[in-house]
C-alpha cells in the first residue's frame, strides 16, 4: 500500500511526505480506509506504532477548513499527549488551512475561552477541559463529525469515564468515533457496545 492509494488532498500528502513518511505502517494501513469511510473504529494499538497518524491523517482529510467551525476532537488524557498529538496534526497538516487548538486542564481557562473567539477546526485536550468548555457555550460541538479518544483504556479510567461520556451529548448523533487503545479492558468493550456503531475492529 502507498498513501497514494486513499486519494488524500494533495496538501495532506504534501505534509506526510516532508514528514519523512514513505509508506503507511500496518496500523495506518488498516485504519485510514477504513475512517475515510465514516465507519466507528476500535483498534489495539501500542504506542510506537504510528496510531497518531493513523487517526490524524483521517481527521485532517475530513475537515474542510472553509467552515469555521469545531469539526474534530480528539481526546487524550494527558498535557504531554495533547501537545505532542497537536504538533503531528500541525506538521501533517501544515499545507492546508486547518486550525489546531489544544485545551487542557491546569492552564488558563480564559485564554482557551479567548481562543475560541478565533477559528478552530480540530481540538485536542483532555476530557475535563473540553467538557468544561462546552457547558460554558465557548465551545461548540454540534458540527464535530469525528471524535477520536486516544489512549481509550485511560480515558475509561474512574478519573475521566464522566467527563468523557457527558461530553459525548454535545456531539451531533451521527458522528465518527475511533477509538485507539493498547488493551481492551471491560471499561473499554461497554463503551463499545454503547457508542460505537458497528465498529471496526483492528487487532494488531
Ligand atoms: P506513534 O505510534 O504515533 O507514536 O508514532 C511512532 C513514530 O513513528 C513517530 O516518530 C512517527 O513520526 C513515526 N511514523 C508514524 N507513521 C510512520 C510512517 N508511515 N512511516 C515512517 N514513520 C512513521
Amino acid at each position: 500500500n502507498e498513501f497514494e492509494d486513499y486519494f488524500l488532498k494533495r496538501e495532506l500528502l504534501m505534509g506526510i511526505y516532508e514528514k519523512g513518511f514513505e509508506k503507511p505502517s500496518p496500523i495506518q494501513e488498516e485504519s485510514i480506509p477504513i475512517a475515510l469511510t465514516g465507519s466507528d473504529i476500535l483498534a489495539r494499538a501500542k504506542n510506537g506504532t504510528g496510531k497518531t497518524a493513523a487517526f490524524c491523517i483521517p481527521a485532517l482529510e475530513k475537515i474542510d477548513p472553509e467552515n469555521n467551525v469545531i469539526q474534530v476532537v480528539i481526546l487524550v488524557p494527558t498535557r504531554e499527549l495533547a501537545l505532542q498529538t497537536s504538533q503531528v496534526c500541525k506538521e501533517l497538516g501544515k499545507h492546508l488551512k486547518i486550525q489546531v487548538m489544544v485545551t487542557t486542564g491546569g492552564t488558563s481557562l480564559k485564554d482557551d475561552i479567548m481562543r475560541l473567539y478565533q477559528p478552530v477546526h480540530l481540538l485536542v485536550g483532555t476530557p475535563g477541559r473540553i467538557l468544561d468548555l462546552a457547558k460554558k457555550g465557548v465551545c461548540i460541538l454540534k458540527d464535530c463529525s469525528m471524535l477520536v479518544m486516544d489512549e481509550a483504556d485511560k480515558l475509561l479510567s474512574p478519573e475521566f469515564q464522566p467527563s468523557v461520556e457527558q461530553l459525548i451529548r454535545f456531539l451531533p448523533g451521527n458522528r465518527q468515533i475511533l477509538m485507539f487503545s493498547a488493551t481492551f479492558p471491560v471499561t473499554v468493550k461497554d463503551f463499545k457496545d454503547r457508542y460505537l456503531q458497528k465498529p471496526y475492529v483492528i487487532n494488531l
